[in-house]
């Protein structure tokens, strides 16, 4: 039960994987990262949850240990989306200021990827950048967000459109967090998954097939409090979060700063934005990829370099977890309620995607479970775009 597996990053093992860690996440923090000051930074829902409160005491209970001058700060910031912007971001860094907090500061950024995108940024420029750690809490942003060092915030004209590149000292990847996750959002992160596997992992794919059932009678088999009990799947979701960790964090090594190999991470995301675009807030990102990634395995499909069974794989696996594969996904209509996503629109949307060469779309095409065509996204035109995307 508290077997931890470290992955390295970036020429460290700075990836720490485990169930019910938060002593082991505390002391490593405070034992190994002298400061004058710790800030736990979090949202409502997590302080909701209990997390807070059990961090924080496990912070003290370090710092009296190893550092009995050092003082915890904590800051809780209003969850989702919408708080990711630089009112949000200007209210932490005042916070910090008016705290006395200097450049040695260490922040705790806890919670998804929400936290961790703006709580990154925070770091990065406070005192032209203090050390932080990723306490991710979702599975999205355990298997993917916290990973690779992307922060950012968004901006009325797009999303992520202001960050930097800045790593955390450690990532720390406790896998009890999710028993109080909403269903939605653990199937929601289930997408990124199943991307990873897809492109990099045909064993962990094939491993992803045989647990679809099991996975969504446990995940949606909640507590009175609305919490889960992972147990019967512990092993399956423990090794699900470490592979698809250890395929982002060999990527992102080979290629940190985005030159192309990284862009293998987005497949799936060209369309799956361009629908995002268009059904946010009503879906939810990962609902959208899972859209996106069946239409562009049907891109690579159409363009003879995919099989089809390997695209009827795809799509099976995607909804055995709870995840639309289409516009017509019933679930998904009740949920965007009389929304739709005209072929223009979508490749409107799709023209201003940031891995784009100019006017040049580009997008990742699969070759089979587990290879991707090319070592980056490949040009496509927009007329095979139209067949594709027309329902
Ligand atoms: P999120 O941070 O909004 O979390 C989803 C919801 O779950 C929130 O309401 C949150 O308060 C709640 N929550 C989080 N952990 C919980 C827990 N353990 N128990 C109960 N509730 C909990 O969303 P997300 O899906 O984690 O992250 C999405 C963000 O990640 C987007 O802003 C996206 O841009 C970003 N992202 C960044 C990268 C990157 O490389 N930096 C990659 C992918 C996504
Ligand atoms: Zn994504």
């Amino acid at each position: 039960e508290n077997e931890l597996e470290k992955v390295e990053i970036l020429g460290s093992k700075t990836i720490h994987v485990g169930y019910k860690i938060s002593s082991h996440i505390c002391e490593e923090i405070v034992s190994k990262e002298a400061s004058s000051t710790y800030v736990i930074i979090t949202d409502t829902n997590l302080v909701k949850a209990g997390h807070l409160d059990t961090f924080s005491a496990g912070i003290k209970a370090s710092i009296e240990k190893h550092r009995p001058q050092s003082r915890l700060l904590t800051y809780v910031v209003s969850p989702g989306e919408s708080n990711k912007n630089r009112r949000t971001k200007a209210a932490i860094e005042d916070f910090l200021l008016s705290k006395g907090c200097t450049r040695d500061t260490f922040i705790i950024a806890m919670g998804g990827g929400v936290i961790g995108d703006m709580i990154g940024f925070v770091a990065a420029s406070f005192m032209r950048g203090v050390r932080f750690v990723q306490v991710p809490t979702t599975l999205l942003a355990m298997v993917d967000s916290s990973i690779g060092g992307k922060t950012a915030i968004d901006t009325p004209l797009g999303k992520n459109f202001i960050g930097a590149f800045w790593q955390p000292r450690y990532v720390f990847a406790d896998i009890s967090f999710l028993e109080t996750l909403p269903e939605r959002e653990f199937i929601n992160g289930m997408a990124e998954v199943i991307k990873t596997a897809a492109i990099w992992n045909e064993d962990e794919f094939t491993r992803l097939e045989k647990n679809t059932k099991q996975f969504l009678q446990v995940v949606t088999n909640r507590k009175a409090n609305g919490h889960v009990d992972l147990s019967p799947i512990l092993d399956h979701i423990f090794k699900l979060v470490l592979e698809s960790i250890k395929v982002k964090a060999e990527v992102v090594t080979l290629d940190e700063r985005e030159g192309g190999l990284r862009n293998l991470l987005n497949w799936g995301h060209s369309i799956g934005h361009a629908y995002e675009a268009i059904l946010t807030p009503q879906a939810l990102h990962g609902e959208c990829v899972s859209i996106g990634s069946i239409k562009e395995a049907e891109l690579s499909r159409y363009l003879g370099i995919l099989s089809p069974v390997a695209v009827a794989r795809l799509s099976k696996v995607f909804s055995g977890y709870g995840l639309p594969v289409s516009m017509d996904d019933k679930l998904l209509q009740s949920r965007i309620n009389g929304k739709v996503c005209p072929v223009d629109v979508l490749l409107k949307k799709m023209a201003i995607d940031k891995k784009n060469d100019g006017s040049k779309k580009k997008v990742v095409l699969l070759e089979r479970i587990g290879k991707c065509y090319e070592p980056k996204a490949s040009y496509v035109n927009d007329e095979d775009l139209r067949v594709i995307l027309t329902d």
